[in-house]
């Protein structure tokens, strides 16, 4: 599994526990959000989530809800 997307990654040395909300509600989301919309590794991140079936926390800029939605559309269209 090659991660050294990682080694660019927004959220490096930022605390782990912004990225795992309570919930995955819009506003407990935001923080993690808006981390990720600055990250120059988003995609990489993301399809790495949605490959390993991440089932917690915010990657790529999206929750595990938004994740399963692409995962569906994929599943239609493949
Ligand atoms: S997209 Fe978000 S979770 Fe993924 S590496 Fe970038 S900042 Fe971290």
């Amino acid at each position: 599994m090659n991660v050294s997307w990682r080694k660019r990654a927004a959220c490096d040395g930022l605390n782990p526990e912004i990225f795992y909300p309570a919930s995955e509600d819009e506003s407990a989301a935001a923080e993690a959000k808006a981390v990720c919309s600055t990250c120059p590794v988003r995609q990489p991140c993301l399809e790495h989530a949605l490959g390993n079936r991440e089932r917690e926390g915010i990657w790529g800029g999206m929750t595990e809800r938004e994740r399963r939605r692409i995962v569906r559309q994929r599943r239609k269209t493949a």
